[in-house]
């Protein structure tokens, strides 16, 4: 029984986030269902989840298998390239191209399928060691590095925050995001569009979307703490 109220606690909180700062638009639920079994994936599909975000390929195409085209699928962790072909025509998103090799086998695998590639950006705002994605300074060459590749169609940015209560520190990271977009926004590339800022996990998407996110992804405000 707790996924549904988990999942109304988040709707609530969703529509009061959007609220307090004055927003009409929506925000997207990811349900980030890593280490989740599928008996519990079920429950939230029946109780309105559409969207689910793995980070490890296997486990994403563990969980394709099972669940198949009942909801889609995102790719939120990091990319291998020798694993971009086992994903590539399954994911409607992948949320963590970071590097110019990546961008080349994306391009390479969706031509080869005759399939566009939607993904978005990752970017390490706070530049921690431990995570991936470029630096914000770096994202601009980078989009108008990858602006040749015509299979590949940027839809976004994505950027997970420090693991902090500092409600200061959230919001400048999701505050540089924001108009991080406006600036890509401002130049007007081709074939890149700034429809989602993916930005918001359990213990920060409140502000996250008051600082303009449009997609979250939450895991534990679902499922639960996970056993690894
Ligand atoms: C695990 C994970 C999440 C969800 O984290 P929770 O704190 O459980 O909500 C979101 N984004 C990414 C990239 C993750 O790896």
């Amino acid at each position: 029984m707790y996924i549904k109220e988990n999942l109304s606690e988040i709707n609530e909180n969703i529509y009061k986030s959007l609220q307090r700062v004055g927003r009409k638009d929506n925000v997207e639920l990811i349900a980030v269902t890593k280490t989740v079994d599928i008996d519990r994936i079920e429950e939230a599909i029946s109780l309105g989840i559409t969207d689910i975000g793995e980070n490890r390929v296997q486990e994403l195409e563990k969980k394709i298998d099972a669940l198949g085209n009942r909801v889609n699928y995102h790719l939120i962790g990091s990319l291998q390239t020798n694993k971009v072909r086992f994903i590539i025509d399954e994911v409607k998103l992948i949320h963590s191209l970071d590097r110019v090799s990546l961008a080349k086998e994306l391009e390479k695998r969706a031509k080869m399928n005759n399939i566009l590639v939607n993904a978005l950006i990752q970017v390490n705002v706070a530049e921690e060691e431990t995570k991936s994605g470029l630096r914000v300074d770096e994202v601009i060459s980078f989009i108008e590095e990858i602006q040749k590749y015509e299979n590949i169609r940027i839809k976004g940015l994505m950027t997970i925050a420090p693991f902090t209560d500092d409600e200061a520190i959230l919001r400048n990271v999701f505050r540089t995001m924001n108009s991080l977009k406006e600036n890509i926004i401002s130049r007007d590339y081709e074939n890149v569009s700034m429809d989602y800022l993916s930005m918001g996990m359990t213990n920060d998407y409140e502000i996250a979307i008051e600082e303009g996110s449009n997609m979250i992804r939450v895991g534990t405000g679902i499922f639960g703490k996970r056993n690894y």
